[in-house]
């Protein structure tokens, strides 16, 4: 099984308690731990893949309660570094349909120092990018592109999700969608939010925006769609898979579950890489991707949502 590496920021969701309130009317907050990347690499172990964080907490007790979330979920976190400054924090409150309002205080994501040894362990194996705060500037982005590149000279299995937060880049839309087209071009996966294709392609159309990245250079993107399922888009192959039928009380995690559940998928490939080839695995694949998405939207909070394989396999049968 292949290790899939998850670069990116890990953080303290303080979540609304009263579901349906806008965050001005808020006032009462639960901690939960977040970040998209860490998130998958938690769907990823959950599963029993062999995932990897890399990202920087501060030296608090939020930090710690953050990496012990990660132990706790067998990711392992030997390259997690710490900072004096003080853990990012995320506000977040959840409309009654489950969907998520943002506000960030960013503290020691962005303090992540390239590592040089990092690389030795690309060779063959996977890595993940989730660039929710990773293209804001700074030491972070530094980093993130160096991985890249080391990703790309080690021939890596890349895979790349831009996580949109319109909060962070008001006004700066443009800025955003230059940088991810250089990821777009030269990763093997992309996932997309249906708005994200939008406007990393410019088209309204769905289908017509995955051809115009499939000439940036994107070759397996799938677009995920909430309860309608994902649709799944390769040069060869353009169709939406329907998810399962559930009740959704909170969608936080539910993209990172199916992508961490994708990629568990692919790593345990001997060739990563062959799945570009193979249209009808790829369809079990997102299929199964789907209803750990699609779990994960049943229960509060995301880590604690995150499906372990016989779930995903019980509710699939
Ligand atoms: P995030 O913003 O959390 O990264 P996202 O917008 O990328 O998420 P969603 O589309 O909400 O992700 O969900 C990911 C996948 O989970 C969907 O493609 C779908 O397969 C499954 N899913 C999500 N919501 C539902 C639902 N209400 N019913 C069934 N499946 C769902």
């Amino acid at each position: 099984m292949k290790t899939i590496y998850c670069i990116g920021e890990l953080l303290i969701d303080f979540v609304a308690e009263k579901q349906g309130n806008d965050l001005s009317k808020a006032d009462e907050f639960t901690k939960k731990a977040g970040g998209a990347p860490a998130n998958v690499a938690c769907a990823i172990s959950k599963l029993g893949g062999n995932s990897r964080f890399v990202g920087c907490v501060g030296r608090d007790p939020f930090g710690t309660f953050l990496l012990n979330i990660l132990e706790e979920n067998k990711v392992d976190i030997s390259l997690a570094q710490r900072s004096k400054h003080f853990t990012t924090l995320a506000f977040v409150s959840l409309a009654e349909d489950g969907e998520r309002d943002f506000v960030f205080s960013r503290g020691a994501d962005k303090k992540l120092t390239y590592d040089s040894g990092v690389k030795n362990g690309f060779n063959g194996n996977m890595v993940h990018f989730g660039a929710a705060t990773a293209l804001l500037g700074g030491k972070l982005e530094d980093a993130y592109n160096r991985y890249f590149f080391d990703a790309l000279t080690k021939e890596s299995f890349i895979s790349f999700d831009p996580n949109f937060r319109g909060d962070l880049w008001k006004g700066e839309e443009e800025i955003f969608v230059k940088k991810c087209r250089s990821f777009i071009e030269k990763s093997h996966l992309c996932k997309f939010s249906m708005e994200e294709a939008q406007l990393l392609s410019g088209e309204d159309d769905i289908e017509k925006a995955c051809d115009l990245m499939h000439d940036l250079g994107a070759q397996i993107i799938t677009v995920t769609l909430g309860g309608e399922g994902t649709l799944i888009s390769t040069p060869n192959l353009k169709t939406t898979v329907p998810s399962i039928h559930v009740k959704p009380v909170d969608t936080t995690g539910a993209g990172d579950a199916f992508i961490g559940c994708l990629l568990y998928q692919i790593s345990t490939l001997s060739k990563p890489e062959v799945i570009l080839e193979n249209s009808d695995q790829l369809l079990d694949m997102i299929k199964k991707a789907n209803v750990a998405g699609a779990v994960t939207t049943t229960n509060y909070g995301a880590i604690p949502s995150l499906p372990t394989l016989d779930e995903v396999e019980n509710r699939l049968s």
